[in-house]
This record gives structure tokens, sequence and C-alpha cells, in this order.
């Protein structure tokens, strides 16, 4: 199992394209296992983690990507965030875990609703890009994101095994035009769709079993295919004693006092990991210490 947990990036040589594999297993249960999530969410938030690790992939900077599901539907909420060093975690919000365990397909659980995509680099402002969900799952959802906001010819495989709880996507993107000669552009095209359809014909049971030199191989074995170094995907929460103190700070001294008399501590929940971060009176001295009694 050792492909696991880990993206790839490569360039098609001859073919002005570029490539990103993914493959999923404990970076992925872990965002999934303190959480009672049907399958069905399990899976679509799978699904979210394998692209949103896609999209950091294309990142030429420092910074991280959110990707945010938002609707009417029974996952009222869903979110992924990552890194470019592909440090991920994720969480879904359910309005109706009875509805959520029935649905299947994108818009049975999402309903009515947006993908917002929020690029941060560490440096710079943030943008960010909103689509309609508009198509019945997510990969198709992507493409016209980037048809749409980035203009640039991208398309992206997701495939989940919900009962091996794994998770994996593909994706290629032309690189942005050189000289911009149209007789270039179409020659551009006409190789990403030769490679879109080199890479539908991966099959779950091929991502899920081979490395990325056999699947890449497998897919591509007449094109020149440049391997780059493999990146580790983790998951990372990024919660700590530190933050949590930093929100406490902006809560009044004088409401702090209260919720100690009555509780005896203050109790903080990361909503992600479910880490619970219990503050009581010593160490929140320094918050109270100027309350007059
Ligand atoms: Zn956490």
């Amino acid at each position: 199992m050792s492909q696991f947990n880990i993206l790839n990036r490569y360039l098609f040589n001859d073919a002005h394209a570029r490539g990103e594999l993914v493959q999923l297993s404990t970076s992925y249960q872990n965002i999934i296992k303190s959480h009672n999530y049907p399958i069905a969410v399990q899976k679509l938030l799978g699904e979210l983690l394998a692209a949103t690790c896609l999209l950091t992939a294309t990142l030429k900077f420092e910074g991280d990507i959110t990707v945010q599901l938002q609707g009417d539907g029974p996952i009222g909420y869903m979110s992924v965030n990552g890194d470019n060093n592909q440090q991920m975690r994720g969480i879904a919000k359910l309005t109706d875990a009875t509805e959520a365990n029935r649905a299947t397909g994108l818009k049975a659980l999402i309903g009515k609703g947006t993908m917002i995509i929020t690029i941060r680099p560490k440096q710079g402002e943030a943008y960010q890009g909103i689509v309609a969900l508009t198509e019945d799952n997510l990969a198709d959802c992507l493409a016209h994101y980037f048809e749409t906001s980035e203009q640039i010819a991208t398309k992206i495989w997701l495939f989940s095994d919900t009962e091996q709880q794994l998770v994996a996507g593909a994706l290629v993107q032309l690189l942005p035009d050189g000289d911009g000669s149209s007789a270039n552009k179409e020659k551009h095209q006409e190789d990403f769709l030769h490679l879109c359809q080199l890479t539908n014909t991966i099959k779950a049971e091929e991502i899920f079993n081979l490395d990325a030199e056999a699947l890449l191989y497998r897919l591509y074995h007449q094109e020149k295919v440049q391997l780059f170094e493999p990146q580790t995907v983790n998951y990372v929460c990024g919660c700590s004693q530190e933050k949590c103190l930093a929100a406490i700070s902006q809560i009044e001294p004088s409401e702090i006092k209260a919720i100690l008399a009555e509780q005896g501590k203050i109790s903080m929940t990361c909503d992600y990991c479910i880490t619970t971060y219990d503050f009581d009176e010593l160490s929140l001295q320094s918050f109270i210490s100027k309350v007059r009694h």
C-alpha cells in the first residue's frame, strides 16, 4: 500500500500539458474517523479531498486553497483546506443526517448550491472563484470552474472506494499558451483531448492497486512522461492550544469570568478533529486579572 498518501506531478513532454495523480488512504481515513458521517458524505468528502490535493498542487507559490460546497441540501456545508505542502483537513456539516444517508449524487446531497474556491497566497491578496453546482458530480463541477474562472483547459477524474476507505484523483491540464498562435492552439487542444481520452480509461481497481509508475505506464506508454519528485499528503488539523487562547482573548473578560464561575473551565472543541481543549481559571489568569471584583 506504499503508493498511498502521495501526490505525483508530471509533464507530458510532447503535448504542452501537465498531469497529476493522487492516491489517499490514511490521510483520508483520519479526516472522517472521528465523525459519524453517512457513507455518501464520507464519499463526497473524500472526493473533495482528492480534488483539493490536485488543486493545491497547481499552486505556483506558497499558500493554501479552500474548496467549499454549500447549499440547501442535507449537507449544508462541506469544506476541505490544503496547502502547497499537501497538509490537508476537511469537514462536513449536515443539516439532515437521515436524508444525507438516503441521498446519492452531488445534487441530492448539496441541493441547490455553489462551490467556492478560495486561494490564499502566503504573500499577497487572497482571491476567490464561485460557480453554481450545475453538474451532478464534483469532477464535472470543477471542469466547469476551470472553464469559467481560470480559462485553462483542465480535466479531473475522482475515484472512491467506500469499503476500504480509499480515494484517488487524476488531473490533466494544458500549460499556458506560449506564442499563442492559432496553429499551436489547435495542436494543444488536440493533444489535450487525446490525453483526456487516455486518462478516461483508468479503472478504479487500477488507481487503487497500482503505484504511480505502473499506472502512468498503463495509461500513457506512448507519451513522453517526465515524473517529478512525489509529495507526501498528510492530514494536519492545525488547531492548537495557542489558537484557542487567541480566540478566548476576543471574549469580554467579564464574560470569561462568568463562564468560569458557572462551569469551572472554558472548553473548546475543534470542529475538524474533535479535539477538546480545556482552560481553567489559572490558565486564563492573564485575561481576567483586569476585571474588578
Ligand atoms: Zn483540530
